[in-house]
């Protein structure tokens, strides 16, 4: 993403897109732009354009440096965040989908009240950069996008670096999108071992490799197997060593849950909840999304990433209800629904990555309950912690990426819900309250009493109901950005 520090001195362009400020009396420039004043003056004093957040209104220019102006609400400055900056900027982009308007130069606010001029062009950009991405590949010649924006300026922008930085970042949260947007068929267990195959030949800072069924059934990860056993692909366990930092021993596991295709198992999802479990892989694509985000970016920190991968399927060989499995850990279980089928592939992905490679914290990611859902909806995922300092971190990461946590509670009065009569744990509660509680209490039975650990339950902001904001799809690729931003924080000298 190219900068021009000097406002006067901005490369032709289609568009220029100028933002506004709303204040009492009316619509305030939030940038001085001199050649623009003749142009934008009778819009304002007209009293036609309200800069209103996200608000956009199109004017033709004359013998100016582009061709085309756009106004751009960025609502009171009072209230403007770098989350605002993201929506506005994504509106923008938006708004030059599918146009000729190919070249833009996006002005950036001169100032922000609580925000410093890092934060701007940080929070402009990854607006620019995160709403770029359309997911049309089925879409027929006509449902294509003619143009797209194939050079944004950041006028006004003073540090190069920073927009540099932020595509490198998204190509992780795209290759998440890719893989979370992309059918259900292609998607499965194989391709996660491509992929990141594909990963660790781009950076020599990644060692790629992965458990087959054999090598599962060897380390007896008999939770992942009985999950996988009506799968017609084969459950795998992918793992990816990032080595940032290999002067310092500190080691940060990152567990995906990677179901491909939740069908529900026997206890099958009925139509209207079963048609979007192709994003039942969310956690594994923000999790390979990351590691290929934090090796572009050369971030500091040692981090492995496990995937344990496979459909949950119906079929006269997959797991059934009442049966009770022997996990990694050697704790049994007793399936009480085969639906709740991602706590069990975490569990033994969580007991075999702690004996191999003795973590020191563990964050994992899933699209586990939809008892999340009803929680905190599409705007917050669920954090889960027993560790306060993480936590804290993690709370603050979000704040700053707008990929936003809840911290919600592990008290052990939830354990007597996971009491089973035949095994040592049972899979689901007893009653049908506290269900996202109930899932990561869970986990956290796989979890080393000592090691920090994050559970993110991500079912609600993994995939949006319809496209929002910044997303132009679904696949909203969370957990990439804010692991980088958590792991940049702990790792900061
Ligand atoms: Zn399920």
């Amino acid at each position: 993403m190219p900068i021009c520090p000097s406002v006067s001195k901005r490369p032709q362009a289609d568009l220029v897109v100028v933002p506004f400020f709303k204040t009492k009396k009316g619509t305030d420039p939030a940038v001085h732009l001199p050649d623009l004043k003749g142009a934008i003056n009778p819009i304002l004093k007209a009293g036609d354009f309200n800069a209103k957040e996200g608000a956009s209104m199109l004017a033709y220019l004359s013998g100016s440096t582009e061709k085309r102006l756009l106004l751009l609400g960025l609502g009171e400055e009072e209230s403007c965040t770098m989350e605002t900056l993201r929506r506005s900027y994504g509106a923008a982009m938006k708004r030059c989908q599918g146009k000729k308007w190919v070249n833009v130069n996006f002005v950036l606010p001169k100032h922000v009240k609580q925000l410093d001029t890092q934060d701007i062009t940080r929070a402009v950009s990854e607006g620019i950069a995160l709403s770029s991405y359309v997911y049309d590949r089925w879409k027929s010649k006509e449902g294509k996008r003619p143009f797209y924006v194939k050079k944004a300026t950041l006028v006004g922008a003073k540090d190069a670096k920073i927009g540099k930085k932020t595509l490198k970042i998204l190509t992780g949260v795209n290759l998440a999108r890719d893989l979370i947007n992309g059918n259900a068929l292609d998607i499965t267990p194989e391709t996660f071992v491509a992929e990141s195959k594909k990963i660790a030949q781009k950076f020599s800072s990644v060692k790629a490799s992965a458990l087959n069924k054999k090598q599962l059934e060897k380390e007896k990860m008999g939770l992942l197997l009985a999950v996988g056993s009506g799968s017609r692909v084969d459950p795998a366990l992918v793992i990816l060593e990032y080595s940032g930092a290999p002067e310092k021993k500190d080691l940060t596991m990152v567990v995906g849950k990677g179901i491909t295709f939740d069908t529900g198992g026997v206890n099958l999802k009925p139509t209207n909840f079963i048609e979007d479990m192709r994003v039942d892989m969310g956690g594994a694509a923000a999790a390979i999304g990351f590691i290929q985000a934090a090796a572009s970016i050369k971030l500091k920190a040692n981090i492995v990433v496990l995937v344990p991968t496979t459909e949950n399927a119906m079929d006269a060989l997959s797991y059934k209800p009442g049966d009770v499995y022997r996990a990694h850990s050697g704790k049994t279980v007793e399936i009480i629904n085969t639906d709740a089928e991602g706590r069990l592939i975490l569990a033994d992905a969580l007991s075999y990555g702690q004996k191999r490679f003795s973590p020191d914290r563990i964050i994992d990611m899933a699209t586990l309950t939809g008892a999340i859902v009803m929680a905190l909806g599409e705007v917050r995922a669920g954090l889960f912690s027993n560790h306060e300092k993480l936590a804290k971190i993690c709370e603050k990461a979000g704040e700053v990426t707008g990929e936003r946590v809840w911290r919600m509670p592990l008290d052990p009065e939830y354990k007597s819900l996971m009491q089973s009569d035949i095994a040592d744990i049972r899979n689901l509660g007893k009653k049908r309250i506290a269900g996202s509680i109930t899932a990561a209490i869970f986990l956290q039975e796989f979890i080393q009493k000592k090691t920090p650990w994050i559970h993110l339950d991500i079912a609600g902001t993994a995939f949006l109901d319809s496209p929002k904001d910044y997303h132009l799809s679904r696949a909203s690729g969370l957990g990439v950005r804010l692991l980088i931003e958590l792991l940049e924080h702990l790792h900061a000298p």
